[in-house]
């Protein structure tokens, strides 16, 4: 359970538009997972192997809802239903593909590199994400943190001025009660050397119902405060996810979204580019497009690293800059995040470089003579 979970509302006709009710609501086992969406048998027996001893089951209603039941592929099912490969090593996998407990600087605290930290305030999430990166540990981690256990990550933070940044994840923060969520940001902001502060975060995709005007007004006191998000597929962009991110935006929460590209789910460039552009009218930057991290058991979501360049290409050009993503590697081990893309560069020397556009026009660019 997350820790919003509310008083018991059984008896209550349904109030899809209450977080409460979609909490109280949300499918945790296999056999709700099979009674909501008939599920294969190798899928029932992928999602009973994940809920007695793997990645933990959350659907919430509100996500259900997106699922196309008639479509065994359905791009939003394939994010929360175990897959039978769920499990199945593959090349290069890792139990923390970024190398996160290596780069613990105290209980909850990575620093990967000098100006940012990332701080794990919650294990708990509204939905568990088949590819999640941390799968090693949300679901499983000692549930939403305190001020108080979080101390030492603080006492880093304030013996580090150089850490300007601080990224406040999981788990996902915004499933944490406001009033303990906000007690962390009013202790971060007691830091002067902390400047920005991102809330990184899939409640607006999974949980819209819970950016209550309460809770952006909570938030806004602590302001500058980002919001990093995470919609995949553009049928996540649904009505009540686009009232939780006007509200964000009419709160002075600038929305970046990082995607991650997912196989048989947003892996073409008519699906991204409905994306994107969707995010745009939202006001909603699109930051990143992530190739997946070589999580243990998700291959099969993963795609190649030249699927993702020739998607890159493909939109290049077709999108505004304000719409394009860069496409980012963030590197096996904890090494950091490097773009990657089409090289456009043909030639170089002399002062001459040799191009080539999405076009495939051949340009040539002269360097200003000494
Ligand atoms: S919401 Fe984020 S942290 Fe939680 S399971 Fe999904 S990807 Fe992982």
């Amino acid at each position: 359970m997350t820790e919003l979970s509310a008083p018991s509302l059984e008896h209550r006709a349904p109030e899809p538009d209450s977080w409460v009710w979609q909490l109280q609501n949300t499918l945790r086992t296999a056999r709700e997972l099979d009674h909501a969406l008939s599920l294969t048998p190798a899928e029932r027996a992928a999602a009973e192997r994940a809920e007695q001893e793997g990645f933990p089951l959350a659907v919430t209603p509100h996500y259900l809802s997106l699922v196309d039941r008639s479509d065994p592929n359905c791009p939003i099912r394939r994010q929360v239903v175990p897959a039978p490969a769920e499990g199945n090593p593959g090349r290069g996998d890792l139990r923390d593909p970024l190398g996160e407990e290596a780069h613990e600087v105290a209980p909850d605290l990575v620093q990967r590199y000098p100006d940012r930290a990332l701080l794990l305030v919650s294990d708990r999430c509204a939905v568990y994400c088949r590819f999640c990166t941390r799968s090693r540990m949300v679901g499983a981690g000692g549930g939403p943190r305190s001020v108080q256990r979080l101390g030492p990550a603080l006492d880093y933070l304030r013996a580090h001025p150089e850490v300007r940044d601080v990224i406040v994840s999981g788990g996902d923060p915004l499933t944490m009660k406001t009033e303990r969520l906000t007690a962390i940001l009013r202790a971060l902001r007691d830091i002067p050397s902390v400047e920005t502060i991102r809330l990184a975060t899939r409640v607006p995709v999974a949980l819209p119902q819970r950016i209550t005007l309460e809770l952006v007004q909570a938030l806004r006191e602590f302001h500058p405060i980002w919001i990093m998000t995470h919609f995949n597929h553009p049928r996540e962009l649904c009505p009540a996810s686009r009232a939780a991110l006007a509200r964000l935006s009419d709160h002075g929460f600038p929305v970046m979204n990082q995607a991650v590209l997912l196989r048989g789910v947003n892996d073409d460039p008519a699906t991204l580019t409905e994306l994107f552009r969707g995010l745009v009218r939202e006001r909603v930057r699109p930051y990143y497009l992530l190739q997946m991290d070589p999580v243990r058991g998700t291959s099969h979501l993963r795609t190649s690293v030249q699927k993702g360049i020739d998607i890159m290409e493909a939109l290049q050009g077709r999108l505004s800059g304000i719409a394009l993503p860069k496409l980012i590697m963030d590197t096996p081990g904890g090494f950091g995040k490097i773009p990657l893309g089409p090289d456009y560069v043909l030639e170089r020397g002399g002062g001459r470089t040799k191009v080539r556009t999405p076009r495939g026009v051949i340009v040539e660019y002269f360097d200003p003579e000494e």
